[in-house]
């Protein structure tokens, strides 16, 4: 089959999130509003199970890492601390013609890639922290940021989370929270925006064992992504070269995807060294973010190996990932512990007997799963709506379910079909999705 034109996937994706109630532009009936997106009832199903499949794998299936949400809004000496305020920076062109503004490094020489005229200004620095004010004075004196990452509020706590749980390093600390950056470029759908979500997680560790503890991570991430159910084949990692790593890393490494548009990066494992904590024990002027060993009397300040996703590219990725066309049907292939609706269910006609035992099943399966249910129109139908939807189960009532109390249940993949006895459903639908097959 020939390859899809790029652009034409990434459409087709965008109107099926739309259709199908994934995600809608954000303001659309005020013509929208430019790179923000709102999640509709299956886009805030999927963006929580990919948010409990990452907490779940970060802070429960280990005991070396507990969780965090602070504050958005911080101290503003935090981005002093941090270099956000120096060096959180894009390079900016202006096109002198057509007034467009670009990142440098996204475009060739001094051609505007919109207008196509040898207009573009020099580079300049363009700080991407966006501003408020807090309280009811609008001067300098209160000026905040809106956070850019979620990490600080991990390093500020440091010596909390410590003390609270009674911590030896090597320990991490855990967070998902909203993070804001006034991107030059925002695009790509929910790839790039202005406000998104992050998943970070910060581990302290004693210096001289990072680079051993970077490793261990850059494995563990990996092996996230495939627990996720993306394809093997379309992630790779990529190293950052001494020209682009951020002021605050060592050692950076991304995990990326093959998007329709591309490799882009979907995660950075990012080795920071002491260099917040030191920077927080310069800047507030209390020298308490260190770690004292008892069993060596040694005291110093922890290196941190830091692991940085994002909650909406991680879930554009697994809607890429899932993406499927067949002659006759869209299909997304999402694995069940991702499908915002475990299971459809549906009388095969309108008849009483039929549609009671289907109510009956909904009733007592939507306890457990996510479940939809549904008795318009044809069979066929009503299946190709789910199946584009995401939603890997079909269960059917039908005339033989009144003779011997018995149920199809098709699968959305090979849309192959099985009989299973009414008082087995809940258990039977709840085995598949938790082990993501029929058997067993
Ligand atoms: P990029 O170069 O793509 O702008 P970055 O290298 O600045 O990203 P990091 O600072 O390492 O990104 O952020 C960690 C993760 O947060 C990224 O891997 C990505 O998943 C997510 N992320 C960062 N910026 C955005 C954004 N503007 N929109 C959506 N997700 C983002």
């Amino acid at each position: 089959m020939a390859a899809k034109p790029i652009e034409s996937l990434m459409e087709k994706l965008v109107s099926l999130c739309k259709r199908r109630g994934y995600i809608f532009q954000s303001s659309e009936i005020y013509g929208g509003l430019s790179s923000c997106w709102d999640y509709g009832p299956l886009g805030t199903e999927l963006k929580q199970n990919v948010k409990d499949f990452w907490w779940r794998w970060m802070t429960m299936e280990r005991d070396d890492v507990d969780g965090l949400d602070a504050s958005i809004l911080m101290h503003p000496k935090i981005w002093e601390a941090s270099g956000h305020v120096e060096g959180f920076t894009d390079p900016l062109v202006d096109c002198k013609n057509c007034k467009q503004r670009f990142r440098a490094d996204m475009v060739e020489g001094a051609k505007c890639p919109a207008c196509g005229n040898e207009a573009l200004t020099e580079a300049r620095m363009f700080n991407l922290m966006l501003k408020t004010y807090i309280g009811p004075v609008e001067d300098d004196t209160a000026l905040i940021y809106l956070r850019p990452e979620t990490a600080q509020g991990i390093f500020v706590n440091f010596l909390n989370v410590q003390t609270a749980m009674h911590r030896k390093i090597p320990f991490g600390i855990a967070q998902i929270g909203k993070a804001f950056r006034n991107e030059i470029t925002p695009g790509n759908f929910i790839f790039r925006t202005r406000e998104f979500e992050q998943m970070e997680m910060q581990y302290f560790v004693k210096p001289g064992t990072d680079e051993e503890w970077f490793e261990k991570w850059k494995e563990d991430r990996m092996n996230f992504y495939l627990a996720l159910g993306l394809k093997k084949e379309k992630l790779r990692w990529r190293e950052h070269g001494p020209d682009e790593l951020a002021h605050y890393a060592r050692t950076a490494f991304d995990i990326e995807y093959e998007f329709p548009f591309g490799w882009q990066e979907l995660e950075g494992v990012h080795n920071r060294t002491d260099f917040d904590l030191a920077k927080h024990n310069e800047y507030s002027g209390k020298s308490n973010l260190s770690y004292f060993d008892e069993s060596t009397g040694e005291r110093y300040v922890p290196y941190v190996i830091e692991t940085s996703a994002g909650v909406d590219r991680t879930m554009l990725t697994c809607l890429v990932d899932a993406y499927d066309e067949e002659e006759e049907r869209v299909v997304l292939r999402l694995p069940p512990k991702l499908a915002p609706i475990k299971a459809g269910v549906f009388p095969l006609v309108k008849k009483e007997g039929m549609v009671a035992a289907a109510k009956d099943i909904y009733e007592a399966l939507r306890k457990k799963h996510k479940t939809f249910y549904d008795e318009g129109g044809s069979i066929g139908r009503r299946y190709r709506r789910q199946d584009e939807a995401g939603t890997p189960l079909g269960i059917t009532t039908d005339g033989q379910t009144l003779e011997d109390n018995t149920v199809t249940i098709r699968e959305r993949d090979l849309m192959e079909q099985v009989r299973v006895p009414v008082p087995e459903v809940v258990d039977w639908v709840t085995r598949y999705v938790e082990e993501g097959k029929a058997e067993g």
